[in-house]
C-alpha cells in the first residue's frame, strides 16, 4: 500500500483509476517528412476527428446554452471543410512538412489575411482560424481537447488546474480531483465542490506520473490518497462512502421541506453556478433561487469575446429554468486567477488588486455594455437581479446605475421587452466595501458577502497561496466583525444581506449567521440539503446573544 496526503478541499469517498490531465505545451514540432502520403492522412484523421469533436460540442452547447452559441461550433465544423484552407496544408504536407508545422504556417497565413480586411465580422474570424486550427494540432500532437480522453471515470491529477480548464471538463468522466499544488480557496476547488467531486489538493511532487492507471481511493475530507489500499484501508474507506451515500438518502427527505429554524425565522438557501449545465443539479437539489451566477465561467469556456446574443440566451436559459426564482447574475468578475487569453491583460505584479471584475468593465464600456444588454433582455424571462463584484466606492455604485439607466432607456427605445423592475445589488468582499456599507446601502436593493475575497483582503492572505492556508483564517474575528457590520448597515437602510462565499456553507458558522440576521445563504448544490438540516436544528432565539458577545 502507498500513502499520500494533502488538503482536502471537497468532501466525498471516490475510488478509480488516476489519471494525470494531458495539456499541450503549446510548442509546434517542425520536421522534414519524406512520406508525404503518410502525413497527408494523418492530418485527414485528425481534421475528421476535429469535425467530430465540434460536432459533440454543438450538441453539448445546444443543451446547455441555445441554438445561437451552439452555432458557433457549427461554423467551426465548416471552416474545417473549406477547400482553401484544407488544401493549403496538404500543399505544405507535400513539400516535405510535417502536419503539425503546415496547419499552424497555414493558419497563420489565414489569420494575418483575414485581420487586413475592412470588415470587422471578417476581422473576426481570424480568431476563429486560429481556434479550429489549435483544435488540429492538438490531435495530431497528443493533446487532449478537455484534458481527458478515458473511457472509464478517472480520479483526475495534475499539477494544479485552471479555473478555465476545469470548467471545460468533463463532468461524466470526472470522479476526483487531485492536484499537486492549489489551495483551498481558490477556484478549482470552489468548482469542484460545485460540482460536488471530492477534491484534494498539495499532495506535492510524491504524486509523480508512476501512479497513472493505479487504483487510487480518496477521502476529499481528510486528503488521503491511497494506492493499492490493504484489505483494513480499503474496508474503512468503503464504509465511509457508504456511510456518505446513507447520510445523502436520510436528507433527501427534506427535499421540499422549508427552511426555517425553530423559531420560526424562514432563511433564503439558495445556490452558487457556473453555468446553464449547473442548473440540474440546482433543482435536484432544491435551491431556491440562484444567489450567484459567476459568469466569468462562460467567457472561460470560450476562445473569444461571448456575443450579445449568446450570453442573452445562457442568461435567458438560467431564468427561464428557475421559473419565477429570483436569479442573481454577477457581472464579469475576471482577472487574477480567472484568466481569458483573448482579453490580453497585462502582467501584474499583484493581480488580486489590479485590474480585475469591476475594474475591467468600467475600464472597457465595451464589455460592460454587451453583457449588460443582454441581462436587462434576459430580465423579461424570469426574476433577474444584477450583482457587481470588488467594489470599493460610491462613485462605482453611482456609475454602474448611470450605465444601467442608459442601457434600460435604449433598449426601450429600441422596443425590447424587459422586466419592469430589476433589483442591483453589490458583492462586499473588500474592507472599504465594509466600512462603507452605511452609505453603500442606501445605493442598491441587496448585499452579498463574498467571504473568500473578504478574508483574503481584510486578512492580507492571498487565497490562492499554497502554503497559507493555516493563516487564511476565515472564522478570523475580523471576518465575522465586518459580516455583522455589513449586516448590521444593511438593515438599517431596509436591504436584505446575503453571503455567497465559502462560508455560507460551514455548518460551524450557521448559527452565528443566522443571529447577525443574514437574510440569505447561498452554497454549491450539493451542500443545499445539509444547510437545511443545520437550519432546521437551530433556535436564534436562544443563541443569538451568546454567539454576537464579541462581535
Ligand atoms: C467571494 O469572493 O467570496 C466570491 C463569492 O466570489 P469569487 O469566489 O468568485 O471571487
Ligand atoms: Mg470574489
Amino acid at each position: 500500500m502507498k500513502q499520500l496526503s494533502g488538503k482536502g478541499v471537497s468532501d466525498g469517498v471516490a475510488v478509480g483509476p488516476l489519471y494525470f490531465y494531458r495539456r499541450g505545451n503549446g510548442e509546434i514540432e517542425r520536421r522534414e517528412v519524406a512520406d508525404t502520403a503518410a502525413e497527408n492522412a494523418r492530418f485527414e484523421t485528425a481534421r475528421q476527428t476535429a469535425i467530430e469533436q465540434l460536432g459533440a460540442l454543438y450538441e453539448k452547447a445546444l443543451a446547455e446554452v441555445g441554438e445561437e452559441s451552439a452555432m458557433l461550433f457549427e461554423a467551426h465544423q465548416m471552416m474545417l471543410e473549406d477547400l482553401d484552407y484544407v488544401e493549403s496544408i496538404q500543399g505544405m504536407i507535400e513539400g516535405g512538412l510535417n502536419a503539425e508545422a503546415a496547419v499552424s504556417d497555414t493558419a497563420a497565413m489565414f489569420a494575418d489575411m483575414f485581420a487586413a480586411m475592412d470588415d470587422a465580422y471578417i476581422q473576426a474570424r481570424a480568431a476563429d482560424v486560429r481556434d479550429i486550427s489549435t483544435r488540429v494540432i492538438g490531435i495530431l500532437s497528443g493533446a487532449v481537447a478537455g484534458g481527458v480522453d478515458s473511457d472509464v471515470p478517472v480520479i483526475l491529477a495534475a499539477d494544479d488546474l485552471a479555473p478555465s480548464e476545469t470548467v471545460q471538463l468533463d463532468k461524466s468522466k470526472i470522479l476526483g480531483f487531485v492536484t499537486r499544488g492549489g489551495s483551498g480557496n481558490s477556484h478549482t476547488a470552489i468548482l469542484a465542490r460545485t460540482m460536488g467531486i471530492p477534491a484534494i489538493c498539495g499532495v506535492g511532487n510524491v504524486l509523480t506520473e508512476n501512479y497513472e492507471g493505479q487504483l487510487a481511493m480518496i477521502d476529499g475530507q481528510t486528503g488521503e490518497v491511497v494506492f493499492d489500499a490493504d484489505e483494513p484501508t480499503r474496508e474503512r474507506l468503503l464504509k465511509k462512502q457508504a456511510k456518505e451515500r446513507a447520510l445523502k438518502d436520510m436528507l433527501e427527505k427534506l427535499r421540499g421541506q422549508p427552511n426555517v429554524t425553530l423559531d420560526g425565522r424562514n432563511v433564503m438557501v439558495y445556490c452558487n453556478i457556473g453555468n446553464p449545465g449547473d442548473l440540474d443539479a440546482v433543482l435536484q437539489n432544491g435551491g431556491g433561487g440562484i444567489g450567484l451566477f459567476r459568469s466569468e465561467f462562460l467567457y472561460l469556456q470560450g476562445s473569444d469575446y461571448l456575443t450579445e446574443d449568446e450570453q442573452f440566451e445562457a442568461y435567458k436559459t438560467v431564468a427561464e429554468r428557475m421559473g419565477g426564482k429570483r436569479v442573481i447574475i454577477r457581472t464579469l468578475d475576471i482577472g487574477a486567477d480567472k484568466q481569458a487569453d483573448y482579453f490580453n491583460l497585462a502582467h501584474e505584479e499583484n493581480p488580486a488588486m489590479g485590474l480585475r471584475a469591476i475594474r475591467i468593465c468600467l475600464t472597457r464600456p465595451e464589455v460592460f455594455r454587451t453583457q449588460l444588454r443582454a441581462l436587462y433582455r434576459a430580465s423579461a424571462y424570469g426574476k433577474i437581479a444584477i450583482m457587481f463584484p470588488m467594489i470599493t466606492s460610491v462613485w462605482e455604485v453611482q456609475e454602474i446605475k448611470r450605465i444601467c439607466s442608459n442601457i434600460r432607456s435604449e433598449l426601450a427605445n429600441e422596443g425590447v421587452p424587459m422586466a419592469d423592475y430589476v433589483e442591483l445589488g453589490i458583492m462586499i468582499e473588500t474592507p472599504a466595501a465594509v466600512m462603507m456599507s452605511d452609505q453603500l446601502a442606501k445605493e442598491v436593493d441587496f448585499f452579498s458577502v463574498g467571504t473568500n475575497d473578504l478574508t483574503q483582503y481584510t486578512l492580507a492572505v492571498d487565497r490562492q497561496g499554497q502554503n497559507l492556508d493555516k493563516f487564511f483564517d476565515a472564522h478570523h474575528l475580523a471576518v465575522l466583525r465586518m459580516i455583522k457590520m455589513a449586516a448590521d448597515n444593511a438593515h438599517a437602510a431596509g436591504i436584505w444581506i446575503g453571503i455567497c462565499g465559502e462560508l455560507g456553507a460551514d455548518a460551524e458558522l450557521t448559527e452565528t449567521f443566522l443571529s447577525m440576521g443574514i437574510d440569505e445563504l447561498s452554497v454549491s448544490p450539493s451542500a443545499v440539503l445539509p444547510l437545511r438540516n443545520t437550519i432546521r436544528s437551530i433556535d436564534t432565539s436562544t443563541c443569538s446573544d451568546r454567539l454576537l458577545r464579541d462581535l
